[in-house]
């Protein structure tokens, strides 16, 4: 059924579709808004990696400003200097790049507009539209009221404006304790949106920042900084996730008071993804907490993770484009994002022959010294990816896995007596399983048909199965790594406790696999397609020309599974 739905997508796959954020732009553009320009910004807080719904936010701020032949900003949202550190910027600036949008000269940061924003403060405390509050952060969590209660006015609100100004000057010079004093914007403590009652525009907080240093100890809120920076951008859409409709009126609200350029805010529904944590609370806990070997873990689903695993920038915007945007929240199927993946791959993989568990196999009617070579398609899907040469020998190595002694009636790999075709080269027939005293097979004795070189027959007769193989000789060693979903609930919050969800056979490690020479020097960012595996690329962290490391991205169907599975019902 899943697949149907996948397959239903792909039909419908339409060149570029409408949507709601695009009709708005449209209706804009039609009045003559803006000039005419469309502007957009992918706004990042530096406090963590990029996952796979923050890639669906840039292809989408990108996009449009490709559109539109338009402009697309990458703007930092850096003002909280407590959970921010510069190797986050470093992480997300070779993220966005790698996903391939492009920010040309415009890589900004809030914290460029400190010095503007107390500028603005100070203009609204002028005006009698901000004051200062000595409330303490519970105090003003009380007196804020609830969704059913109006607020209450703060013993400070109606400081003079002089007095307000003095305070609002000691704060900056670090005259005050942390949490002692805040500057709230004065609207209405009885306003039915509660992101009006008097809103904190500054905190105090003695520490140092990755980029102004100890220059600053009052720092803006996210409401107070977010769309004044849009507005110094010239930004004309400032799209963002649904969490931030409510404080549309306080982002408009500022910018009518200041009288400044007025961008549009537009919310979108986040992606979710089944089986997969997209918190970066959560994400900060797998890592710190060592369930992961870090922010690029191949099993995380973070950008950098993604791309580890061996997902293409390409595969990821096709995926973005293909879940569209709503103003309803859903839950998209983490198959659509493997689904993607594969297709791109199939185009673009070079195919190679790895054996992952070897059985040795020798072939005792081959000469001994022989080494034969044979031309293969590097990839059937793109002639223009060439051939390679691959060795055959006397020896070689085929998956564990397709010897059965004792096969059932579907399967068409080796058996005794069986006849199976070896890619690119000759049939083999099993003469013998040798076993060790143990009663387990250490390696088959085959006979080969010389005649069938290539592939086929001048008897024509036929066989069922094709296996991957390796000349014994000439195989290098390599890891490879097999990956599961890191949760084993669909919902990985199910039972409160995430933690409880993971799965613990999410990673599995094969030493001594055996792959074509050719793959010794393989780099992260080149895809392979082992035959019959699924998708790899070289683990861009631990894999050297002296152990070459390999990452699964994603199987391939398996016939053979499904029936398995079918049986066992
Ligand atoms: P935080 O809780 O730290 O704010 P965040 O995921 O919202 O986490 P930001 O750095 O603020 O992180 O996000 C940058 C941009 O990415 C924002 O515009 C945000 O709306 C968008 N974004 C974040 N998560 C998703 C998601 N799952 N789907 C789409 N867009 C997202
Ligand atoms: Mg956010």
């Amino acid at each position: 059924m899943e697949d149907n739905k996948i397959n239903k997508n792909d039909n419908e796959k339409p060149g570029k579709p409408s949507n709601f954020i695009r009709e708005i732009i449209d209706r804009d553009l039609e009045q003559g808004k803006n000039n005419s320009r469309v502007h957009t910004r992918f706004p990042p807080e530096p406090n963590g990696w990029l996952h796979i719904g923050h890639a669906k936010s840039i292809c989408l701020n990108y996009g449009l400003a490709q559109d539109y032949n338009g402009k697309f900003n990458l703007r930092f949202d850096d003002t909280n200097p407590l959970k921010e550190e510069s190797s986050y910027v470093e992480s997300i600036i070779k993220d966005v790049e790698w996903l391939g949008a492009k920010w040309e000269d415009r890589l900004f940061y809030a914290s460029d507009y400190f010095e503007q924003l107390y500028e603005w403060a100070i203009k609204l405390i002028k005006e009698g539209k901000a004051y200062v509050d000595d409330l303490n952060a519970e105090e003003i969590r009380e007196y804020r009221g609830t969704l059913t209660e109006p607020g209450k006015n703060s013993p400070f609100r109606d400081r003079s404006i002089e007095e307000n100004l003095k305070l609002f000057e000691k704060m900056k010079n670090g005259d005050f304790p942390d949490g002692s004093k805040v500057l709230r914007a004065k609207i209405d403590m009885a306003s039915g949106n509660i992101n009006l009652r008097d809103p904190v525009m500054y905190r105090i907080k003695h520490a140092a920042h990755h980029r102004t240093g100890d220059k600053w100890c009052v720092y803006p809120s996210y409401d107070w900084a977010h769309g004044q920076s849009d507005s110094i951008e010239g930004i004309t859409h400032s799209i963002c996730t649904l969490e931030f409709e409510d404080h549309r009126p306080l982002y408009d609200w500022f910018l009518d008071q200041l009288e400044v350029h007025h961008p549009r805010q537009i919310e979108f529904a986040r992606l979710n993804l089944n089986y997969t944590i997209m918190s970066k609370r959560k994400l900060l806990q797998l890592v710190q907490e060592k369930y992961v070997s870090g922010w690029d873990d191949p099993r995380m689903p973070t950008i950098s993770g993604l791309r580890r695993r061996g997902y293409s920038p390409e595969s990821i915007r096709e995926f973005c484009e293909r879940i569209g945007v709503a103003k309803r929240e859903s839950v998209v199927d983490i198959a659509l994002l493997e689904h993607t993946l594969r297709e791109d791959l199939n185009k673009r993989a070079v195919r190679m022959m790895a054996v992952l568990r070897p059985l040795k196999v020798v072939i005792e009617n081959y000469p001994e010294d022989k080494v034969e070579e044979f031309e293969a398609v590097n990839n059937p899907e793109d002639e223009s990816a060439g051939t390679r040469t691959i060795v055959f020998t006397r020896e070689i190595y085929i998956e564990r896995d397709d010897f059965l002694e004792d096969p059932p009636r579907k399967f068409f790999r080796l058996a005794p007596g069986r006849e199976v075709r070896l890619k690119h080269a000759y049939f083999i027939t099993c003469n013998e399983a040798v076993k060790n005293d143990a009663g387990e097979i250490t390696e088959l004795r085959c006979s080969y048909d010389p005649e069938s070189r290539g592939g086929s027959t001048p008897d024509g007769r036929r066989v069922k199965g094709t296996l991957h193989w390796v000349s014994a000789e000439h195989a290098v060693d390599a890891e490879v790594r097999l990956f599961d979903r890191l949760f084993d609930k669909e919902d990985p919050t199910e039972g409160g406790d995430f933690l409880k969800n993971i799965n613990p056979d999410s990673l599995e490690i094969l030493t001594g696999c055996k792959v074509e020479p050719g793959l010794k020097d393989a780099k992260s960012g080149e895809y392979y397609q082992f035959l019959r595996q699924g998708y790899f690329v070289a683990d861009s962290e631990d894999s050297t020309p002296d152990h070459p490391v390999f990452n699964r991205s994603v199987g391939l169907r398996d016939t053979w599974a499904r029936i398995q599975q079918k049986g066992a019902k």
